[in-house]
């Protein structure tokens, strides 16, 4: 067993970087290379065709049948000359990957002759069947098949030799079976609600979009080291491992000088995406030891998702031509830094604004503190559905530990602004304005800019912080699919922003000027959201105290938190912005349980396996040397002597012995409880009891492991170990 170990050491101690020369030292100029952008488009369309998509685009329609026909022909001619063979509708099923299904472009024709061939039809319509994809039941109620249709406002682009067309995906009946479909609902929501709300302050804006910029932490670790890590290869993360003596508490790796093997790799993943148009630009290494964490320039939300989720995709091929796996898992390591996937987000207008920076003047930053304030008040209105988004199993091991965004949902906005709402809170009144406390408020709200650049103190601890022009989510999990929480808060906001409107309006008709009426309800939405504001440290067992005070949710639970999704207040805004059909909101609800009991299920199979026939086995030959090695002890020296030598001896083998025991029953009684779980029908009821009843048994199995990992002679021991997979490259 330990052989494995030792050879995927000696393997990596001889590893070779794999260089590789891209085709310019310039970036742009391969940069989009394999994308079919607007400018391809305008190139290989005919001008009635390149028009029409064009519109599409921008208004965020699809094409019917003839205009596709007319888009086919142009990107065909491109695929060919790109050396394409196949094409494939590219998706983001429930599963947080994304799925592909490759048809050639191959055709017999008329003569019987061989052609390449592809239609409008096959374009903005397929039927990739696909029906093993979690649905949450709407399958098998409504009809087996799901199809797929383009998403126009996401380009086309060319992996390998195969066109990938990214689309939605849907039941037969039009239920959304992905996260595509309601992410683009959601946006469309919020630009409706944020154009009414604009037109207060500028009527040239007819268009907002949501903007984002993804972080992605991840780790690498060797491809020899990897597969001698049953646990790491089968579910992601380590189960077992004793911390390294030394590992992140020098924070030595942090923006330390990246390393060689590492750097080709980065070099080669950053060259793949820049050639389909994703703006990789930042790279470095992070807290934990072999984890690092790379960033795109930001782009339209759905844009920015499409392109995370391509991303990983490279990363993870590209990985394997370096020998290394690259992990996304939130938490593959215990007792250091996890992973997350920052979502640094804000508002942009047609007109090139950005409605989350402070502006020039008192008018536009009225508006920059009004979409302030909205998105503080949407927020505080929908803590616990913002948490809902963000929690799955693996994301659970991170959040709220105690480097990682904490499990309460605060926003922190830095002194000046927190002092600039408190002031609002404090001096608007129902009454009419003077024109003293008009001009004061003006004046304060003019003067913004220059102070707002001195206000750096970025509170690392809050998983919801303003950082000068954008805020930064910091909660999502490193493997997810930045959709479900993009959903939930664009759809949110959309929410908020058309009950502000209206509340306004109200004021308005009531006789009150417009500046007047706004000023009125910002200040109802401050002293209604003051208790999520929270400027002080996140990861404090103080806030711990503070925020039940304030009556902020702290569910330890993931499928209780996963049920605020079913909350009216959550179906207020979920549904009725029309982002989800009851239908399909509670479906999503049945996989997200499904997806929880399974990966609990995976885990404590892995770890009760290992236990079982990597561990104890290791143990009990260690145990057995001892043995006679006392025996020899025994045979050799006269009592009084032979009782002083052995106590030490006994004594770890009676250590490795209870330890045995308790692996052993632990892991029989963890059995028992996953026998009764199995049979309970209700998914949320089963979720429970895995996190209950099952779930304990991984810490408590591993804690007998870790230990005896201590003990047991190093040269036997089979499994590579946190100082080998974190400090080896
Ligand atoms: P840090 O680690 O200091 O938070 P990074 O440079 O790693 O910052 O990442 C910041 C991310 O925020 C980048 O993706 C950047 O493009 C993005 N960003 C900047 N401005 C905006 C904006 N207006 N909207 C959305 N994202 C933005
Ligand atoms: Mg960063």
């Amino acid at each position: 067993m330990a052989e494995l170990r030792f050879s995927a050491l000696r393997e990596v101690f001889n590893r070779e970087p794999v260089t590789f020369e891209t085709p310019s030292k310039i970036i742009s100029e391969y940069f989009g290379a394999d994308v079919f952008d607007l400018h391809k488009m305008e190139h290989y369309l005919s001008k009635e065709a390149y028009r029409v998509v064009k519109k599409a685009i921008e208004e965020g329609k699809s094409l019917n049948r003839q205009e596709a026909e007319q888009v086919a022909i142009g990107l065909k001619a491109w695929a060919l000359e790109r050396g394409a063979t196949h094409f494939t509708h590219w998706f983001h099923p429930l599963t947080d990957g994304t799925a592909e299904k490759h048809d050639g472009f191959l055709e017999i024709g008329d003569k019987g002759h061989v052609v390449e061939n592809f239609s409008g039809e096959v374009l903005v319509q397929s039927e990739p069947d696909a029906s093993s994809f979690p649905s949450g039941g709407i399958r098998n109620t409504f009809e087996a098949r799901g199809y797929t249709a383009w998403d126009v406002s996401s380009p086309v682009f060319i992996v390998g030799t195969t066109l990938c067309i990214p689309t939605i995906f849907v039941s037969y009946t039009g239920e959304a079976l992905d996260y595509k479909a309601p992410l683009l609902k959601a946006l469309s929501e919020l630009d409706r609600a944020a154009v009414e709300v604009c037109k207060y302050f500028d009527k040239n804006i007819t268009k907002v979009f949501g903007t984002l910029g993804i972080e992605q932490e991840y780790f690498l670790i060797d491809e020899a080291l990897y597969y001698a890590r049953p646990d790491i290869v089968l579910a992601e993360r380590t189960l077992m491992g004793h911390q390294s003596p030394k590992d992140q508490q020098l924070a030595d790796h942090y923006f330390g000088s990246i390393p060689e093997r590492v750097m080709w790799f980065i070099k080669n993943f950053e060259f793949e995406a820049h050639k389909l148009g994703i703006p990789v630009r930042t790279r470095h290494n992070e807290v934990a030891p072999n984890q690092f964490e790379c960033a795109p320039e930001f782009e339209e939300v759905n844009l920015a998702v499409d392109h995370n989720q391509l991303l990983m995709d490279i990363m993870k091929r590209v990985a394997r031509k370096h020998k290394f796996r690259v992990l996304f898992h939130e938490k593959p390591f215990s007792g250091i830094n996890g992973s997350g996937k920052h979502n640094n987000w804000s508002l942009a207008t047609n007109t090139g604004v950005n409605l989350l920076s402070p502006g020039r003047n008192p008018k536009s930053n009225l508006q920059f503190i009004t979409f302030l304030v909205n998105v503080i008040k949407a927020v505080n209105d929908n803590n616990e559905l913002i948490r809902a988004s963000v929690i799955n199993e693996s994301n659970s091991y991170r959040l709220g530990g105690n480097e990682a965004p904490p499990a309460i949902i605060s926003i922190f906005l830095g002194t000046y602004l927190t002092n600039m709402l408190e002031n609002i809170a404090r001096k608007v009144t129902d009454k009419k304005m003077t024109p003293a406390l008009k001009t004061e408020l003006k004046l304060g709200i003019g003067k913004i800019p220059e102070i707002l650049l001195d206000n750096t103190d970025r509170n690392r601890t809050s998983p919801f912080a303003f950082t000068g022009n954008r805020f930064e989510f910091r909660a999502v999990g490193s493997s997810a699919n930045c959709s479900a929480a993009m959903i939930v808060l664009n759809a949110a906001i959309a929410r908020q922003l058309k009950k502000f409107k209206e509340e306004v309006d109200v004021i308005i008709r009531k006789g009150r000027n417009k500046d007047e009426a706004i000023f009125q309800v910002l200040k109802k939405y401050i002293i209604e959201s003051e208790r999520v504001l929270f400027e002080g440290d996140g990861y404090s067992k103080e806030w711990h105290k503070e925020a039940q005070k304030r009556g902020l949710s702290n569910i330890a639970s993931v499928p209780e938190s996963i049920s605020r999704y079913l909350t009216p207040n959550s179906k207020d805004v979920l549904i009725r912005t029309g982002v989800f059909t009851e239908k399909e909101l509670e479906s999503r609800v049945e996989v997200e349980y499904e997806k929880f009991t399974k990966k609990v299920q995976i885990e404590a199979r892995v770890l009760g396996d290992l236990a079982i026939n990597h561990i104890v086995p290791t143990a009990i030959r260690y145990m057995t040397s001892l043995l006679e090695n006392v025996k020899g002890l025994k045979d050799v020296f006269n009592d009084l002597e032979f009782g002083r030598l052995a106590g030490a001896r006994k004594e770890m083998i009676v250590t490795i012995s209870d330890h045995i025991s308790m692996i052993k029953k632990l892991v029989n009684d963890m059995v028992e409880e996953r026998k009764k779980a199995n049979i309970i029908e209700d998914s949320y009821k089963k979720a429970i009891a895995y996190e209950k009843h099952v779930k304990p048994y991984l810490d408590e199995i591993r804690a007998h492991i870790d230990k005896l990992e201590l003990i047991v002679d190093n040269e036997i021991w089979p499994l590579p170990k946190y100082r080998e997979l974190l400090f080896t490259r």
